[in-house]
């Protein structure tokens, strides 16, 4: 049975070394073991909070719209369904256990020693699938700090017929908007532009649904005490301003990774994601990322495919199967990253 013997505790010394481990147990963390259960390989996932990741951390409540075949699932709904089948297919996943280091074995370059909170671990390889759950950026306004102004949602029944400001303009801010208004809150959404970076159905829906959308406009400041009563709304066309009475402000302008860690290690950075090749490796050999980390399109079913595609990746990477060659027998070799990076430093690019 294929869940029998990668499912041991082989951590002591002396044993062998896991082939992968797999860093974050949400959709592409779990993706990926999914696939890996499949090719016999001794692995395991290290997740920092509760398997199920930032959908049963952070939003178990949320309507998942994107699962395909799962058109009504809540968040947790969606994480339980994820978590069931792969622990179902033998996966060992390890909660609590956040990592803090990965760093090269000093005898034997080939391996990586991977550091969490509970101890170290070799490995051949690692898929780093963290998402992008890191601190809400603020807006540094006057008034930021008082009570009522928020930046998630614990429970989007607690604002029924309250009246909410909600400041942005992608999805989170849309999406939440949303959440709010289906329970019943009053909406202000407010954003610096006068078009939305959500996608279309959430900005076809915002727009055609009761709440107040106000353009071009930005929140200079919020008053009261000691809680959040009043925003300061200026237009940055006409420069008008006005003060609004708010229950509540939430403030959703999208998120500053923690990559404090990952650059520690020395791996690349593009923006909020980590740069990979077209195999998902990282400038560190042997190290894949996937999800949320390692992509523009922060999505499920988009988590879902890189969680595959690293696994293959690393599967191929540590065995080297017979059929990954070209019509000429020769292995096909994707661009190791760092090459590109210099090429693209030496061109100034
Ligand atoms: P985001 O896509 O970066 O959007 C942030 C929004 O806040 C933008 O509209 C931005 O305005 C605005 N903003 C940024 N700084 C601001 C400031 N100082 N003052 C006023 N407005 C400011 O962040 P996000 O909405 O948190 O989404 C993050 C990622 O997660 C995205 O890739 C998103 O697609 C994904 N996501 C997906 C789902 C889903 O699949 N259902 C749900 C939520 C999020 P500008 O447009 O002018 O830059």
């Amino acid at each position: 049975m294929k869940s029998g013997w990668f499912m041991e505790n082989n951590d002591s010394p002396g044993e062998p070394p896991y082939d992968v481990i797999i860093v974050g147990a949400g959709p592409a963390g779990l993706s990926a073991a999914l696939t890996i259960s499949y090719f016999q390989l001794r692995f395991m996932v290290l997740e920092a909070g509760a398997a199920g990741g930032a959908l049963m951390q952070n939003y178990p409540w949320k309507h998942v719209d994107s699962y395909l075949g799962f058109p009504n699932l809540d968040g947790r709904q969606a994480a339980n369904l994820m978590v069931s089948h792969v622990r179902k297919e033998g996966v060992e996943i390890r909660e609590n256990e956040p990592v803090q280091d990965i760093k090269r074995n000093r005898k034997n370059h080939d391996l990586l020693r991977l550091v969490t909170n509970k101890g170290e671990y070799l490995t051949r390889s690692v898929i780093i699938a963290t998402g992008t759950i890191g601190t809400p950026r603020r807006l540094g306004v006057p008034g930021e700090e008082l009570k009522g102004i928020k930046y998630a949602i614990e429970d989007p029944n607690l604002y029924s017929g309250r009246n909410v400001l909600v400041v942005g303009g992608g999805d989170s801010a849309v999406e939440n908007s949303l959440n709010l208004l289906d329970r019943g809150a009053r909406v202000t959404l407010v954003h610096r532009r006068n078009e939305l970076r959500a996608c279309e159905e959430y900005k076809n829906r915002i727009l055609k649904s009761p709440a107040q959308v106000i353009w071009n406009t930005e929140l200079k400041g919020v008053s009261g005490n000691p809680r959040a009563e009043k925003a300061t709304l200026v237009n940055k066309r006409t420069g008008e301003e006005r003060l609004m009475p708010f229950s509540n402000i939430f403030i959703f302008i999208g998120y500053a990774l923690e990559t404090g860690w990952l650059k520690k290690i020395g791996l690349r950075m593009h923006g909020n994601c980590l740069r990979v090749n077209q195999g998902l490796m990282t400038n560190m050999k042997g190290v894949f990322a996937a999800g949320d980390i390692a992509s523009d399109i922060k999505r499920i079913p988009q988590a879902l495919a890189q969680g595959e595609k690293a696994a293959y990746s690393a599967y191929k990477y540590l065995k080297h199967p017979y059929w990954e060659k070209n019509g000429s027998g020769r292995r096909i070799k994707l661009p190791w990253p760092h090459k590109h990076f210099n090429k693209k430093k030496k061109n100034k690019l």
